[in-house]
This record gives structure tokens, C-alpha cells and sequence, in this order.
């Protein structure tokens, strides 16, 4: 966690702010490495404050590190209000409208409490090296789950058989899933964010598999789509657009790329093919402490990629009533390119 207080202090400045009270969890974590679930945190230049209650004083003491600790005994936003000054960054997107009201009649005189929500999460973009190791061996585990998953075949399985199976298998290897893994067979393909149900799986379906694993809070996001048996011409059609048009957006992936100019490239192969309609999601999000995050890549995001931010990109047709096809890998951005964090083969595999 060394050195993240640091950058933030270094954003207040030239955000124009005295203090900044981060009260999100995840954020609080990525800050100080605070795992409960009673903490806030206060930053300033010079000034680095960790606020939890009696519950956590101890687990702060072993976790936290180069903040110093503050067990709230009375009331916690009135302990917080009184160590804020001048102009204060607060979260307004993860703050209740009830807590800012709170907070607000504490403020001393001349205190003024400013939105700044998204701060830590910029911060948040790019990886250090502790957090890249953390986000491969999540993906190691992953990729593991899926060989071992495939091993055991997918035809005469329900969905949901197949995705607990795996989540089991995450935590037998020292994960916990990341998400509830996505499998969907058949017609539920062209569902995106299908839950695994009930239905059998047949021969030559095509199967999008999404999941992901967690490992010291960090996370992986990834998806394969197999086929349990021969999918036919128009699968096997589609298949090839969807690579054709996950390859081409690998290859503009780098630093200084727009995140819609990304996603175009995907979007314009999909389009030549005649599916533009049928891919109705947007091409990536980063991947982090929070499966998603920021930056975005889809039409409209003007986030520009930097070196060691961690993004997937996850073209997708999908025909209702029909199929669905959907890959995704996961990858680190580079100065000149990325690095992709998924070993998994790409072209279609039959798994019966
Ligand atoms: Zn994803
Ligand atoms: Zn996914």
C-alpha cells in the first residue's frame, strides 16, 4: 500500500482540495489494506488518517500500514468532521444523501465538503507490481478451473451443474469466484448475462463460459465459448467474426488508445459481417480489486489507456433464440501494446 497515499495527495493538488475523506471500503482497502468492513480513511498533504471502530483495532494494527490509526468510540461521522478542513473531497457516488447530510452538520465553520467521487478510482487504473502479481496468479487459477472444466465435458450436463462445479473447483484451489460464473448453452448463449439453469446441455452447442477468481482480494474475468459437438455452419460463422473481431481489438490495444477508438475496431469487424445489431454490450472494462472498474472501452468512453492498467476486451454476437458467442481475455497494457494475462487457446474447441 506504500506510495498510494502518496499519488492521492498528489491528485488533491491539482484537483484543488485540502482533504480527502475516502469512505468506500474497496477504496479504503486499496489505500491502506484494510480488509473489515468498518473503516474510512482521511488523506492531506503530510496527514494520513485511519478511522475504525473497537471491532477492527487490532486487525487495523497488523494491516494498516503508514496511516495512523484511530479508533472511533463516540459518534464515527462527528469523530471524522472533526479532523477536515478547508475544502474536502468526499465519495457522492458511493455516499448516502442521509450520511452527506449527517456529515455536513458536523463540518466545522468554513469546511466545505465538495463531490469528488472517482478520485481513488483513477488512482485505482493503473496496477503496481504487487497488484499485477496478485491479478496473474488470479488468472493462473482460472485458467486451471476452465482445463479442468473442460476435462469433464459438457454434453448431458445442466449449466448450472457445470458453473457451481467450477466455483467449487476456485475455492478448492485457494480462490473464491470473482462473480457467479456465467454458463450458457444454446439459445440462453445469446443472453449475456445468462444465469446457468436448469437445462441440459446438448450436442453441438455452442457454450459461452464467463467466469472468474479471486485471490487476496484481486480479481480475474475471462470467458471461452466451446462447442459440445459441431455447432453448425452459422455457429461455427459466428465464432470466427466474434475472433476475428477480439484479435483485431487486441491489436489496438496500448497505451495512449482511446477506449472508443478500441472498441470501434471490434465493432467495425462485427459490422462488415452483418452481426452490428447482435453485439449490444461494450467491448471491455479494467479489472481489479472490483471485477468492474475503471477505464471502460466502448462507444463513447474517452478514458485513455495508460501502461499497467488491466482491461478485458469481450466481443460478443449474440442471436436470440439461437446462440450466443462470446471471448474474452484479459490483458496489461503496455507502452506499445499489452500483455495478455489469459493462456487459454482461442480457436474453437470441441468439448463433447
Ligand atoms: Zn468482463
Ligand atoms: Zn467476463
Amino acid at each position: 500500500m506504500r506510495g498510494r497515499g502518496d499519488r492521492l495527495e498528489k491528485l488533491l493538488g491539482e484537483r484543488e482540495l485540502d482533504r480527502m475523506l475516502v469512505t468506500d471500503l474497496v477504496n479504503v482497502r486499496y489505500l491502506t489494506g484494510f480488509t473489515g468492513t468498518n473503516g474510512a480513511c482521511v488523506c492531506a498533504p503530510g496527514l494520513r488518517l485511519f478511522f475504525t471502530d473497537f471491532r477492527y483495532t487490532e486487525r487495523a494494527a497488523s494491516e494498516v500500514e503508514g496511516w495512523e490509526p484511530i479508533t472511533v468510540e463516540g459518534d464515527w461521522l462527528a469523530s471524522i468532521a472533526e479532523r477536515l478542513e478547508g475544502k474536502v473531497g468526499f465519495e457522492d457516488d458511493h455516499m448516502s444523501v442521509r450520511s452527506l447530510e449527517k456529515l455536513k452538520e458536523k463540518l466545522g465553520e468554513g469546511v466545505e465538503a465538495v463531490a469528488a467521487g472517482g478520485t481513488v478510482e483513477r488512482l485505482r487504473r493503473v496496477k503496481d507490481d504487487e497488484e499485477l502479481a496478485a491479478i496473474e496468479a488470479a488468472s493462473k487459477l482460472a485458467d486451471a478451473v476452465w482445463e479442468w472444466s473442460v476435462e469433464r465435458g459438457f454434453a448431458g450436463r445442466t449449466e448450472r451443474d457445470v458453473a457451481r462445479a467450477a466455483e467449487a473447483r476456485i475455492r478448492e484451489l485457494g480462490g473464491d469466484p470473482s462473480f457467479p460464473a456465467i454458463v450458457a448453452a444454446g439459445p440462453n448463449g445469446a443472453l449475456p448475462h445468462a444465469e446457468p439453469g436448469e437445462r441440459e446441455i446438448g450436442r453441438g452447442e455452442l457454450i459461452v463460459f464467463d467466469m472468474g477468481a479471486m485471490l487476496d482480494g484481486y480479481c480475474s474475468d475471462g470467458t471461452r465459448t466451446y462447442a459440445s459437438g459441431d455447432p453448425g455452419e452459422e455457429g461455427r460463422e459466428v465464432y470466427g467474426v466474434v475472433l476475428e473481431a477480439q484479435l483485431a481489438a487486441l491489436e489496438a490495444v496500448k497505451a495512449g488508445a482511446k477506449g472508443e477508438d478500441v472498441d470501434a475496431v471490434a465493432r467495425k469487424v462485427i459490422d462488415a459481417a452483418g452481426y452490428g445489431k447482435r453485439f449490444g454490450h461494450g467491448l471491455g472494462h479494467g479489472v481489479g480489486l472490483e471485477v468492474h472498474e475503471a477505464p471502460r472501452l466502448s462507444p463513447r468512453a474517452d478514458d485513455v489507456l495508460e501502461p499497467g492498467e488491466v482491461v478485458t476486451v469481450e466481443p460478443g454476437i449474440y442471436l436470440p433464440g439461437r446462440l450466443g458467442v462470446r471471448i474474452e481475455d484479459f490483458v496489461v497494457v503496455t507502452e506499445d501494446g499489452y500483455r495478455n494475462l489469459s493462456a487459454l487457446p482461442k480457436d474453437l474447441q470441441i468439448v463433447e
